[in-house]
């Protein structure tokens, strides 16, 4: 590693899991910056570092900032992450998942960056032929949004082999959780995963929680996801970073537990670790949701050394009960 700090870019560092990196950046030591245009993020969740409000799409911005600071990565969480939504409103997502990330790549480009973690999906696999689902499992998504993920995994290949830019891209599984220390956790507005809607179901703040599909071909009929903590997603952000850094190949890795919690499973897990009673609603399914989805991430751990910390499903929701609690109880739910 180089003496000098490290000068890294955080694109999106104001959202739920960028904003979790640029505070475990801060802690590394790290010069650490970050973009983001507050379309979802909150400038409060930026808790080190220079915050610069803008566009990843603009161009002028990017070269100035490109000009001013020598940057060693650039790590790109700017997202639109809901199926759904990508389904009705495929434009908003090319546009900004796939025309805005190449309009930062070329500035990086002509800037002369050339390292590049980017945030990918379980979604680029689409409905899995085998499982757990590790990197060399066949990637066909089923719906915009993965579609998005894996034409910007195409275009980094495509640009290491013309442009030399190194890659390291993570297809996260279920990002859930919060900052142990209580400072930061998930805030999507609105909200729509399944442990943030459930614990907000435990506290009042929803009245119910309702239940995707009882009729899947798993042992209780509820799909199954592998849930991540999203303080081990930013270890191994920051991993990557070091590897290339380093003089480590581009790669892809996939980034999961391993262990499959059934949707059944996590509002029991979060009916015991808060003591309250959960009211489920029984609904239909939701389109384009796999009945299981884990990951298999011996690869992380053998490359990068990424081991977990928090692979307990009841930690994971320990630290989001405590966030629930701490930070936004009195807060509007939309
Ligand atoms: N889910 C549910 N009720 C909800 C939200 C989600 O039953 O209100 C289910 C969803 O169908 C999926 C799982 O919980 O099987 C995880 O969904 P989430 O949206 O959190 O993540 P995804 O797997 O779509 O990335």
């Amino acid at each position: 590693m180089p003496q000098n700090k490290l000068n890294v870019l955080v694109v999106g560092g104001a959202g739920y899991i960028g904003s979790h990196m640029v505070k475990l950046l801060g802690q590394q030591g790290v010069n650490v910056f970050t973009l983001d245009n507050l379309s979802a993020g909150h400038r409060d969740a930026v808790l080190c570092g220079e915050f610069i409000e803008g566009d990843l799409g603009d161009a002028a911005l990017l070269d100035e900032l490109f000009a001013r600071v020598k940057f060693d990565a650039v790590m790109h969480f700017a997202s639109w992450i809901q199926v759904g939504e990508s389904v009705r409103e495929p434009a908003k997502y090319y546009h900004n998942n796939v025309a805005n990330t190449l309009v930062l790549l070329d500035a990086m480009r002509r800037a002369g960056i050339q390292r590049f973690v980017f945030s990918s999906t379980a979604a680029t696999f689409g409905e899995p032929q085998y499982t757990p689902i590790d990197e060399r499992h066949p990637q066909s998504p089923i719906n915009p949004y993965g579609r998005t993920k894996l034409m910007v995994e195409q275009v980094l290949a495509d640009y290491e082999h013309a442009y030399g830019l190194k890659s390291v891209v993570f297809r996260y599984f279920n990002a859930a959780g919060a900052d142990p220390d209580g400072e930061l956790g998930e805030r999507h507005e609105p909200e729509t995963h399944l442990v943030p809607l459930v614990i907000q179901a435990a506290s009042g703040r929803r009245p119910n929680i309702s239940v995707f599909g009882r009729d899947y071909d798993t042992p209780d009929g509820t799909c199954i996801r592998d849930y991540v903590h999203v303080n081990d997603l930013c270890d191994a952000h920051w991993l990557a970073v070091k590897h290339l850094v380093q003089g480590g190949a581009s790669q892809s890795f996939n980034l999961g537990n391993g262990n499959g919690f059934s949707v059944q499973e996590v509002i029991d897990a979060v009916a015991a670790v808060t003591g309250r009673t959960i009211t489920v609603v029984d609904g239909p399914r939701r389109a384009g949701d796999p009945a299981r989805l884990v990951a298999d991430s011996s690869a992380a751990r053998e490359v990068l050394g990424w081991a977990p910390r928090y692979a307990d499903l009841k930690v994971i929701i320990e630290h989001v009960w405590n966030w629930e609690q701490k930070a936004v109880a009195h807060t509007e739910v939309v």
